[in-house]
């Protein structure tokens, strides 16, 4: 097998450079081509059916038959104009990527294109193999796609590609877009409701979302040669290189050719696509990098970064590069993330995490800040479970990246701000003073333009204006995190109104209502502030003492989406009701068994087939050596001593191996979800997955180079 290894890593010298060329110099002339956004909607469709249309994505509201017709109509020309054959319904299933089937245009039956409004608006997937969480099999078995007109309509290749949502025939959420449009909606209300407080002129609030993207970049012939990252998309053996991050010297640092080429590719398709790509960076690990676009609306946000990952994936191919989006691909170094930003910008413009020079809009920014970590301090868990995956509890806990403790950093300067609301309760308010000016929030904007403290080790940071949502896996579809996020905010800020109107409605000023109430939160919640080193032991008993919980494996931290309080949470905000919570629980878990099934079985496939033998004919050799030294006369100790190094590991890798295996039968037994995602994540994973590992990565520093069939860290990892 060492083979494997040898030819694929003389195939990289020969890989020729692909020419990058972009349709024009300036970005400008041809962004968004592919894409039939806004400003295409307006020039292709009359300015009534684009009134109606426009009505209708800002107020969430349904697209009457006509109205659809016409846009197909117009989208139909469009596509067929860029050289489109197809069509296809583009959704994201509970499986993490995202799922599409094609219909062609032309209808051979009339002999011409066609395309009618109630192919834009609904189709029927035969859907019965995505996963449900048992909501199907209990109902009907069809499921439907139904388009979302606030995402705009993209081509990729020749096919017209419609974003859409995807539901049960009895109206239950199947994908992981519809329960965020719903949380969008639920928290538009909520701080629309409190932005009336401040500002009459406030109808509306979107939340924004800006993604930083990290992944890894290896040689695809190195990669296909590796069947963990193939079958894992993670290395489940492989030794540590003599260089791995510890010179801090990749970060920032100027790009390798082949993979600058390759940004540089995927940027223009991702223009032509609309997305915003802006900002490309070499990230701390050897081959590991990010990419960021500008900010959009949560929901264009959401599937522009589930399209740039299809397209960065496609783009590859053609530079025969791979992309890890794994979150954590390679032992002993930084994994990947995904930070979400996130901010709440209202109709006038305003981005409510925004301190401004007005003393009174410090007040409504105030009032979000702190309803935010309130939000946070009281959903901590159903947060946690929102980015619980058996990807990312490799990551979450491990070199750079956020624990599996959810806090708040909110900087130096914030945390003054709101220690002197919180104890400044006895200040006396006469009549003619400056209320802001007494409380000490008229001056925010001042201190945060000098607040140049970043605490990268927090999950949840405050960076200015938005908050940033850190812990993330790289592999996820945000839509998950965004709704949990969106709907803690939405019911904090209910509750909010809810208090300060009782107050209001008993007599109280409502400026100083609202101040009591925040008061009253900043206390609440202090326990998930933390401002020190989030990657710390001492951070780690210091939570237990707060009682911050500290979750580790997946199918433990996902118990908090099926508490009472979370069903009520979600139920009350219409986002998802009981029965959709319950499914979600079950497909998340299964997803996780699976996932750790498959990396079992393919640590037992390598161990056994790969390894062993390797390592057998390697001692084999020394063996032969320890002889033919003895018969000569000379001293053997050495070579003895690594026989039986070796026969140690090899015994363990066996041993470890086939008991594992033994206990996996075992495990595929139990009939209930949560108790087998647990004895797969207990018994399997944490029993056996290091343990073998130990003595596979021993073995190959033992094993002659010639021979190892893996291909290794170094040769993996920087690439040039
Ligand atoms: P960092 O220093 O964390 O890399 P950047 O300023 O580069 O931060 O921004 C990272 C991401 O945050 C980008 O996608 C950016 O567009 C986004 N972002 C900036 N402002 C906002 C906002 N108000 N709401 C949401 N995302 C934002
Ligand atoms: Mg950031």
């Amino acid at each position: 097998m060492a083979i494997l290894r040898f030819q694929a890593l003389s195939q990289i010298s020969s890989r020729p450079f692909i020419n990058v060329k972009a349709p024009s110099e300036k970005a400008s002339d041809y962004f968004g081509e592919k894409a039939f956004g806004p400003d295409k909607m307006r020039e292709n469709l009359s300015p009534e059916v684009f009134k109606k249309v426009d009505y209708a994505i800002k107020k969430g509201k349904k697209i009457d038959p006509e109205t659809a017709d016409a846009v197909a109509a117009a989208v139909k020309i469009w596509a067929i104009s860029k050289e489109c054959s197809h069509y296809t319904h583009w959704f994201q299933p509970l499986t993490g990527a995202t799922a599409e089937k094609h219909d062609s245009f032309f209808d051979a039956g009339d002999g011409m294109e066609k395309f009618r409004g109630t192919a834009l608006v609904q189709q029927e997937p035969d859907a019965s193999s995505f996963p449900s969480g048992g909501i199907r099999s209990t109902f009907e078995a069809r499921g439907y796609t139904a388009w979302d007109p606030s995402s705009p309509i993209f081509i990729i290749e020749k096919t017209l590609c419609i974003p859409t949502i995807f539901v049960s025939y009895t109206g239950e959420a199947l994908d992981n877009k519809a329960p965020l449009l719903k949380a969008m909606e639920a928290v538009d209300k909520a701080s629309t409701k409190v932005c009336q407080f401040f500002d009459r002129n406030i109808n509306r609030v979107t939340p924004s979302l800006g993604c930083e993207q990290e992944y890894f970049v290896v040689d695809r012939a190195l990669f296909n040669a590796r069947a963990d990252l193939v079958m894992a998309g993670r290395t489940v053996f492989g030794h540590n290189p003599a260089r791995g991050q510890q010179l801090d010297d990749h970060y920032f640092g100027s790009i390798p050719p082949r993979v600058y080429n390759f940004m540089r590719d995927f940027e223009i398709e991702a223009w032509k696509l609309g997305i915003p790509v802006s900002t490309r960076h070499n990230e701390v690990a050897p081959s590991q990098f990010e990419v960021a676009p500008l900010f959009e609306e949560l929901n264009v946000a959401t599937d522009h970064n589930q399209l740039l990952k299809d397209v960065m994936d496609k783009i590859a191919l053609r530079h025969n590069l791979k992309v890890l989006f794994h979150e954590k691909p390679f032992a002993g170094l930084n994994g990947n993330g995904k930070h979400n930003n996130w901010s709440l910008i209202t109709n006038t413009g305003i981005n409510l995490f925004q301190p401004s020079s007005s003393a009174r809009d410090n007040l409504q920014f105030l009032t979000f800040f702190v309803n935010t970590i309130k939000a946070l301090h009281d959903y901590a868990d159903v947060m946690r479970a929102s980015i619980a995956s058996a990807g990312n509890d490799y990551r979450l806990g491990a070199n750079e990246a956020p624990p599996a403790i959810i806090s708040a950093f909110i900087g130096a300067q914030m945390s003054s701000v709101l220690d002197e609301l919180e104890h400044n309760g006895n200040l006396k308010i006469e009549k003619g003073d400056n209320l802001y000016m007494k409380l000490g929030i008229d001056k925010i904007p001042e201190i945060i333009l000098d607040n140049t403290d970043r605490n990268r080790t927090s999950p949840f940071a405050f960076t200015g204006n938005k908050f940033e949502f850190r812990a993330v896996g790289s592999d996820q579809n945000v839509a998950n995190p965004m709704t949990v996020l969106n709907t803690i905010v939405a019911q904090q800020l209910t509750e909010f109104h809810k208090e300060v109107t009782k107050l209001a409605d008993g007599g109280e000023d409502k400026r100083l209502a609202i101040i009591v109430v925040l008061r009253k939160y900043i206390k609440a919640s202090k326990k998930v502030r933390f401002e020190g080193d989030g990657y710390s032991e001492a951070w780690v008993k210091e939570a237990e003492k707060r009682g911050l919980s500290n979750v580790k494996d997946t199918p433990r931290a996902l118990d908090a989406l099926i508490t009472p309080s979370s069903k009520k949470l979600f139920a009350n905000h219409k986002v998802l009701n009981e029965k959709e919570i319950e499914a979600r629980h079950e497909t998340l878990l299964e997803n996780y068994i699976m996932k750790v099934q498959i990396e079992s079985r393919i640590i037992g496939d390598l161990a056994l087939n790969h390894i062993m033998p390797t390592a057998i004919a390697y001692q084999n050799k020394l063996i032969e050596n320890a002889r033919g030294l003895k018969e000569l006369g000379l001293d053997n100790t050495e070579i003895l001593r690594s026989i039986d190094k070796i026969s140690e590991h090899l015994k363990n890798v066996k041993v470890s191996t086939l008991e594992m295996i033994d206990e996996r039968k075992e495990v595929n037994q139990i009939e209930d979800s949560r108790e087998k995602a647990i004895a797969y994540c207990d018994q399997i994973k944490e029993k056996y997955f290091e343990k073998i590992r130990y003595s596979v990565d021993k073995l190959e520093l033992f094993v002659d180079d010639e021979d190892w069939p893996l291909v290794k860290y170094r040769e993996l990892l920087f690439l040039r």
